[in-house]
This record gives C-alpha cells, structure tokens and sequence, in this order.
C-alpha cells in the first residue's frame, strides 16, 4: 500500500560510501524509549517527523494488534497521522515500533512489511541491560543496513 505525501528519504550518506546515518533530538529519543516501557507488554508504534532532516516529533499510534510480538497501525490512524504530519508541515521520516522481548534487530516480518526504503525503521528494546536500545535501520529491497543514530541536542 503506499501511503500519499510520503516524501523522498532524508537518510543521509546515501550513496556517498560512508556509513548511513539519521539525526534525531535528544528529547525524542527519550520519549521513543518511555513509549516502548509504557506500551509493556506490548510492542508499541508510531510514526516519526521532523524538519530539515532531523527528527523532532514522535507520533504513537496504536497497536491494532495488541501483540507482544507484532505491530499494526490500523488504515485509519496511518491516514490520520499522515494528514497530522503534513498539517504541521513536517517531514516524515521514520516509523517506530519496539521489541519487548529484547533482540532490537528488524524480524523477518519487519523486513517483509518494510514498505518505505526512504524512511528510518526504528526499533526499541524496553529492557534496562540492553546494550543500544535505540537502534535504527534502513530497509530496501529486503535487504537492510543499520543507521548511525546522531543525536541532536535541543
Ligand atoms: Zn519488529
């Protein structure tokens, strides 16, 4: 399904041969991480946006699948948050959804979902001795690379 208005990817170092990166706030950061404790048991999810490539709004949606193991942002809410994004005249720029079990790495049927190569796939672990529990990925192809996370202070 391709979802209107999704604009072309501001992933940077695409293409120039150095590793890919994506740049987001400081405090969204730490919102991304309260949503994945606060959604337990569940996965949470939700959409990212900012401007000039950098992400500083996060936008949780709902979990249509109620799953521990699995995300779905019901039709409605994925129009809803796109309509909210372009309201406020933001880029998107990322999806979010967590891993409660831990294992923050895309499953094989984040990969199978994965349906915006230009957007940043990022992926939480709410478990407190995780070793990067923000970690970000692009997703083409199938085939899928991971992001520098470069935090942005303000
Ligand atoms: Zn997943």
């Amino acid at each position: 399904m391709a979802l209107p208005g999704v604009p072309r990817g501001r992933i940077t170092g695409m293409g120039t041969g150095m590793g890919l990166g994506v740049k987001i706030r400081a405090g969204a950061l730490l919102l991304l991480r309260e949503e994945a404790r606060t959604a337990l048991p569940q996965e949470c999810c939700g959409f990212l946006a900012g401007s000039g490539g950098v992400i500083t709004v996060v936008l949780p949606a709902c979990n249509f699948l109620a799953s521990p193991t699995s995300f779905e942002i019901a039709p409605q809410e994925l129009f809803r948050l796109v309509r909210e994004i372009r309201a406020q005249k933001l880029e998107h720029l990322g999806i979010y959804h967590s891993h409660p079990a831990g294992g923050n790495f895309p499953s094989p049927r984040d990969i199978q979902r994965a349906f915006y190569p230009q957007l940043a796939y990022f992926i939480l672990s709410p478990l407190r001795d995780a070793a990067n529990p923000v970690r970000a990925f692009s997703i083409r192809e199938s085939r899928v690379t991971e992001l520098t996370i470069e935090t942005v202070q303000g």
